[in-house]
This record gives structure tokens, C-alpha cells and sequence, in this order.
């Protein structure tokens, strides 16, 4: 397996080199939208310790990204009325990682609805900016 890259894309997110919609953030970890959702408030959770995926993060930092993931998880659920949530994650390019930072994705569901394409199209930063929020207000 390769080794973790300083200068992935989320790695700049958390040293604050890349905006994002930041959508929660604690000592551990932290979450924000994904820029090509596959649905309505589509985020990512993340730890901010240095991994590359499954394969190689410690422990106690894959803890702490399953608690977040949880309580984003019941957060999307409200903010948007969802009937259910979907989680994915991603590991080396034969699993489909695209982005080498361990990151879990959280996608509300809604009855009837499939998921878009993943890496479709990039979303209107207003709506990526408002569904944030609604997602904070729901924490
Ligand atoms: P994965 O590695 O899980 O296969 O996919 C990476 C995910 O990161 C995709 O869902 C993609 O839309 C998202 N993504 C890629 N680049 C950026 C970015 O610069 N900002 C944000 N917020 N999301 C990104």
C-alpha cells in the first residue's frame, strides 16, 4: 500500500489550505459536505489524524470517525426528513477510493430515490452552504 499523502485533498481541507462546508468538527475528527453529492446532504466525516483508509488507521482514531459518522447520521436523517441514510467507504483504487484520506461517506435516502453517479457533478456551493446548515442545526 502507498504511503499517506501530505497533500491529498482532504488533508489540505484540514489545515485549512481548501475551503469547505464544514459541517462539524471535535477534537478527532471533522465533517463537511462532499462537493459531487450522490444525494441531498451527501457530507463526509473524516479523522483528522493522518490515514490513508481502513487498512491503516489507528484504532482509536476509526473509533472516533464511527462516533461522528453516527451522529451525523441521525443529524441528516432530521435536517432533511430522510426515510433512511446510506454509508459508504472506500478503500485503495480497487475498492474505489478516488481521495486517500480515510473518509466515510453519509447519504440521506429518501424512498424511491437512487443515488447519482459517484463523482457526478459538482453541486451549487449556495446549496452546499445551505444543506451545512441545515445539517448543523439538526446537531
Ligand atoms: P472516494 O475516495 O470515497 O471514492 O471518493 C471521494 C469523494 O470525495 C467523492 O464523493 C468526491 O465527490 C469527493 N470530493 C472529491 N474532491 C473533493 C473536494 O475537493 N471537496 C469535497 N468537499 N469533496 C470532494
Amino acid at each position: 500500500m502507498a504511503a499517506y499523502d501530505n497533500d491529498n485533498i482532504f488533508a489540505k481541507i484540514l489545515r485549512g489550505d481548501m475551503p469547505c462546508h464544514k459541517v462539524y468538527e471535535d477534537t478527532e475528527t471533522f465533517a463537511f459536505m462532499d462537493i459531487m453529492p450522490r444525494g441531498e446532504g451527501h457530507c463526509l466525516v473524516i479523522p483528522k489524524a493522518a490515514a490513508r483508509n481502513i487498512l491503516d488507521v489507528e484504532a482509536n482514531d476509526l473509533a472516533s470517525v464511527i462516533a461522528t459518522t453516527q451522529r451525523l447520521s441521525k443529524a441528516v436523517v432530521k435536517a432533511f426528513d430522510a426515510d433512511g441514510v446510506t454509508i459508504h467507504q472506500f478503500n485503495e483504487p480497487a475498492g474505489g477510493q478516488l481521495v486517500y484520506h480515510l473518509h466515510f461517506h453519509i447519504i440521506p435516502r429518501f424512498e424511491g430515490i437512487k443515488l447519482k453517479p459517484h463523482s457526478g457533478d459538482m453541486e451549487d456551493p449556495e446549496i452546499l452552504k445551505a444543506n451545512a446548515e441545515k445539517i448543523r442545526q439538526a446537531l
